[in-house]
């Protein structure tokens, strides 16, 4: 039977980000399990790759300040590129309420060390993005190092450098029970047999309650279905763009190569695993798309480039990290609600400190247990899209 350190279930970024921690912290007698024939076929392959540190909540900046450092040193990390890009983000507000959001959220963004968000005037947007519909807009934010990832060559760098390392990685592999012993983790049973293991982490993304479960234990992870539509080559937009999100109503945007990407999150969208892309949803983003900026009128949608993906979405739109109350060994790595590409190399650095020394001092994460919920503490972020 394989004996391992430690089992990660689920080779998407984040289960791959871990091994990387753990295999650099010289801990390499590792497993990624993976039920698919590829390792980007579950939400990392369909994310938009935006990387932004203007959050509202100190776990997320210090989250986000860690990861954008390292996918700013991403090839002397790992041999890889990231293809980082700090185009930055442009969050326009058109109500004095968002402003003061804003406003509120660069005190906590300074406080955590995080200098360059600037509060921009309505003037100062216009002449980043001339194209936007203007008359209502009252000011905004913009960070330069906020920016975008390629999400595949970030997983694929973290992995391979574990590999290098020594980790090994099982795709085609569905891991179907986690074996407890007297409340400690003692192995798992997979499509290819037991494995015997003292630590499991769950990195299921959004299949990470339906993991948990296996252990006997519930975490509260729906997915979520979001949605993408890009543009053919489009001309009228300045390059480099930022993302600019619409506070109004969430509508964002940013260049996709020659083309425009284009996101808003539907509320009428409700829980389930549903990955089809719904037709309808164009006409939808369109409406909103051609109200901010009035030229994507004239763009076309290009419908190979239309997909729909999961979010892993937790009550209050933080990730879960941490150990599994009541199952020693088991650790969760949940629940990231459309973060967990720019968030992945920090969650990786706490979850392998964790593993190996029962704390993480460089990021403290202990308000994200799970425990959070049961306590009725949970986080509250303004800055959610
Ligand atoms: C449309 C869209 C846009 C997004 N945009 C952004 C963005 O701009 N920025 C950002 O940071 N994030 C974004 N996200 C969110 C981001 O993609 C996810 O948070 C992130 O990919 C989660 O990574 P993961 O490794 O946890 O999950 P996944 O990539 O889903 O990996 C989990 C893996 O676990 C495997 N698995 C599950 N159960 C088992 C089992 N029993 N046995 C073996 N394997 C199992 C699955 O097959 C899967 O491959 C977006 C998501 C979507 C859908």
């Amino acid at each position: 039977m394989a004996t391992f350190d430690v089992v990660i279930i689920g080779g998407g970024v984040v289960g791959s980000s871990i091994a990387y921690h753990l295999a650099e912290a010289g801990c390499s007698n590792v497993v990624i399990i993976e039920r698919n024939e590829r390792q980007e076929m579950g939400s990392t392959g369909k994310s938009a790759g935006g990387v932004r540190a203007q959050f509202a909540t100190p776990i997320n900046i210090r989250m986000s300040r860690y990861s954008i450092n390292c996918f700013a040193h991403f090839e002397e990390l790992t041999g890889h590129t990231a293809d980082y890009r700090p185009h930055g983000y442009l969050f326009v507000a058109t109500s004095e309420r968002h402003l003061a959001v804003l406003r509120a959220n660069r005190q906590q963004q300074i406080a955590q060390g995080l200098t360059n968000v600037e509060i921009v005037t309505a003037e100062d947007i216009v002449r980043m993005v001339p194209q936007l519909r203007a008359e209502d807009i009252v000011g905004g934010s913009f960070c330069p190092t906020d920016g975008f990832v390629d999400p595949y060559s970030v997983l694929r760098g973290f992995s391979a450098r574990a590999r290098e390392r020594g980790v090994q990685v099982w795709l085609n592999t569905e891991v179907t029970g986690i074996e407890v012993e007297q409340d400690r983790v003692s192995g798992i049973v997979t499509t290819q047999g037991r494995v015997a293991t003292r630590t499991v982490v769950n990195a299921a993304g959004p299949w990470a309650a339906q993991v948990a479960r296996l252990a006997g234990v519930e975490i509260p992870v729906s997915p979520l279905r979001r949605q993408i539509v890009n543009t053919q080559p489009f001309d009228q937009l300045p390059r480099p763009l930022p993302m600019v999100i619409d506070m109004s109503n969430g509508f964002h945007f940013r260049r996709e190569g020659e083309g425009i990407l284009m996101a808003w999150p539907d509320s009428q969208e409700t829980v389930g695993f549903k990955t089809t892309f719904d037709q309808e949803f164009i006409e939808k983003i369109l409406t909103r798309a051609v109200n901010r900026v009035p030229c994507l009128a004239e763009a076309q949608v290009n419908p190979r480039r239309c997909w729909a993906g999961l979010y892993e979405v937790t009550p209050d739109h933080h990730a879960i990290i941490g150990p599994a109350p009541g199952v020693d060994g088991l650790f969760f790595a949940n629940g990231f609600s459309g973060h967990g590409v720019m968030h992945s190399p920090a969650t990786g650095r706490i979850v392998s400190e964790l593993i190996l020394h029962g704390q993480s001092p460089v990021l403290d994460a202990s308000v994200l247990s799970v425990e959070r919920f049961a306590a009725g503490q949970l986080i509250k972020e303004t800055a959610v899209l």
